[in-house]
């Protein structure tokens, strides 16, 4: 199973559970999520929802190179209502996919009536941005570690464009230009993270809070969520992920153009090295 399903009390978890590639993201995964999300959005007692990954690291991002990687695979869409990207080529069939397994199920995701804490432990890279960046609150070990290095392959950031909003202009520019990665106390700082904590600690402390959380009434939780929420798009969230989200494409595009794939031949491994 890609992702585990489980019940504590007013409490879901949901636990990426790849961890053998550092809980990489594919589209099964996704899929997976989005069930565990749903079951946990219609059961009644459940009042909060804690998303965590198995092992060491919370997710490296999407999979761009395990033997799991199904990018030629079609999944019953359920972000947007657009053709399956199975069968087209070129920017035709990177949009499709993409405004689906990335943006739109993003999006979906941060529209949870329910509040959602990232718990998060060594890596959480790219496409882990994503994750923890949908949840409202994220809860840090001190050994974990943020970066989007997607600069690197002539792309301006992840598909879910949040970067200004979850960090503030200046330190989104120093991550994307630097793809370095940086650590939960700088997170912190940033007010990218709610809490930081020793990694004995991580799982108590998450419970903890979603505790005191789950004890408010859950239509005012999901009414505060959505005026937060409403009030970050007033600030231009969502329209400006729409407008970079084209840049994104144009990026991919020229990539594909003129090199060897949209990825700028990029793989994990070439990503890894060129990090350090
Ligand atoms: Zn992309």
């Amino acid at each position: 199973m890609t992702v585990s399903y489980e019940r504590r009390g007013p409490v879901a978890v949901v636990t990426m559970n790849r961890p053998e590639y550092r809980n990489a993201q594919n589209s099964a995964m996704t899929y997976a999520l989005d069930e565990a999300f749903s079951r946990a959005v219609d059961d009644a007692e459940v009042s909060v929802i804690v998303l965590a990954g198995a092992g060491d690291h919370f997710s490296a991002g999407h999979d761009i190179g395990s033997p799991g990687r199904d990018v030629d695979q079609s999944f019953e869409r359920r972000a947007v209502l657009w053709w399956d990207h199975v069968g087209r080529t070129g920017g035709d069939l990177r949009y499709a996919r993409e405004m689906e397994v990335y943006l739109g199920m993003c999006r979906r995701w941060r529209e949870i009536p329910k509040p959602m804490i990232a718990m998060v432990q060594g890596a959480c890279v790219a496409g882990g941005l994503m994750l923890a960046w949908v949840c409202d609150l994220v809860v840090a070990a001190e050994d974990a570690f943020f970066a989007d290095p997607v600069v690197r392959m002539g792309i301006p950031g992840v598909e879910y464009f949040a970067h200004p909003w979850v960090l503030g202009p200046r330190a989104a520019k120093e991550v994307l230009f630097t793809g370095d990665r940086f650590s939960a106390a700088r997170a912190y700082e940033w007010g990218m993270v709610s809490r930081v904590v020793p990694r004995a600690e991580l799982e108590e402390e998450t419970f903890r809070l979603a505790g005191r959380i789950s004890a408010m009434p859950q239509f005012g939780l999901a009414l505060a969520k959505r005026a937060v929420n409403q009030s970050e798009d007033l600030m231009g969230l969502r329209a400006g992920m729409d407008s970079v989200f084209g840049l994104h494409h144009f990026a991919h595009a020229h990539n594909a153009e003129v090199g060897a794939d949209a990825l700028a031949g990029m793989d994990a491994r070439a990503m890894k090295e060129a990090s350090g």
